[in-house]
């Protein structure tokens, strides 16, 4: 049966979604929310939601994420679009270096508006299209870890790592939420 938002559950977390317009992001929300891929997705313009019940241990959390849906385009993302959230997927598309060169500026806005403590994890999305890669999987790996954030490829057509992507994020949030409870 599908999960319903008003199912009970131990804890809700609020996670986003961000990086440049086209990478993938409601794609791989789609992957995750609902097991599903569209070839021509043409997001409406305003903030998207999905939620998902994840066991993490003995606890069942509703993750609930937050997708731009095209808002970035026009750099009309608000500082609500983070406030609260406990994490985010900061993607990439592998065969789009200006994707990739624009990490930094995606970065900033997360570290200016979101929780000091928020759980980043780096996405380099499209790893289906390796014949037309232009950001080499070590590149993405070096940046990561410079910025001392987590790093996965995907592919949300192939529905490669994503399940793994969103699972790493929420697992180590659960982490860091179950420390500071103690
Ligand atoms: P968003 O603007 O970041 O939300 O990106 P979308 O999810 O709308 O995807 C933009 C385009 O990339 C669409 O045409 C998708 O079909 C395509 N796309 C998304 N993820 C993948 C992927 O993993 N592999 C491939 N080959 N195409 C993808």
């Amino acid at each position: 049966m599908a999960d319903s938002f008003y199912d009970e559950c131990d804890y809700l977390l609020k996670a986003v979604l961000i990086g440049d317009s086209g990478v993938g992001k409601s794609n791989l929300l789609s992957r995750f929310a609902r097991d599903e891929f569209r070839l021509d997705s043409k997001p409406t313009i305003g903030v998207e939601f999905a939620y998902r019940n994840i066991k993490v241990g003995d606890k069942l959390i509703k993750a609930h994420i937050w997708d731009t849906a095209g808002q970035e385009r026009f750099r009309a993302i608000t500082s609500s679009y983070y406030r609260g959230a406990l994490g985010a997927l900061l993607v990439f598309d592998i065969t789009r270096r200006a994707s990739f060169d624009n990490l930094k500026k995606w970065l900033h806005e997360l570290r200016e508006f979101g929780n000091s403590d928020m759980v980043i994890v780096l996405v380099g999305n499209k790893s289906d299209l390796g014949y037309s890669r232009e950001v080499g999987e070590e590149e993405g790996r070096i940046f990561a870890e410079k910025e001392g954030i987590c790093f996965m490829e995907t592919s949300a057509l192939e529905n490669l790592n994503v399940e793994e992507a969103f699972l790493q994020m929420i697992t180590k949030i659960h982490e860091i939420t179950s420390q500071k409870s103690l």
